[in-house]
């Protein structure tokens, strides 16, 4: 489509607007098929397509998470692995940004 645009286009605008989305199809094609195929969102960005979860290996329990946590989703004993409760995750991502041990990830 992009490229009937940039062909039938008569004016300059007309046929550089597609340029963005051929570009992104040219260096990120993996993601965007991931996305339509998987409905997954590699990159941790879409919402929608986004689900925290915590690596019981990594996890020690030290409870950063579920302190920061604003929607209390996070529950764990102290030094124990924690969970994440997904019903009431807002994926807002404090949790990842606040983990010292990269025990939070995303799938
Ligand atoms: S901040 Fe990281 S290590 Fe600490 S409890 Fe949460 S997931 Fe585990
Ligand atoms: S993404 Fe936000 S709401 Fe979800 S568990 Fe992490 S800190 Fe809590």
């Amino acid at each position: 489509m992009s490229k009937t645009i940039q062909q039938a286009s008569l004016c300059a605008l007309g046929r550089t607007a597609p340029n963005p989305a051929l570009s992104t199809l040219r260096y990120f094609r993996d993601e965007y098929l991931e996305h339509i195929s998987n409905h997954r969102c590699p990159a941790g960005v879409c919402k929608k397509l986004t689900e925290f979860y915590i690596d019981p290996e990594l996890c020690t329990g030290c409870g950063r998470c579920r302190r920061r946590c604003p929607a209390e989703a996070i529950g764990g004993e102290k030094k124990k692995a924690h969970q994440i409760n997904i019903a009431k995750c807002i994926k807002c991502g404090e949790c990842i940004n606040n983990c010292n041990f990269r025990a939070v990830k995303v799938k």
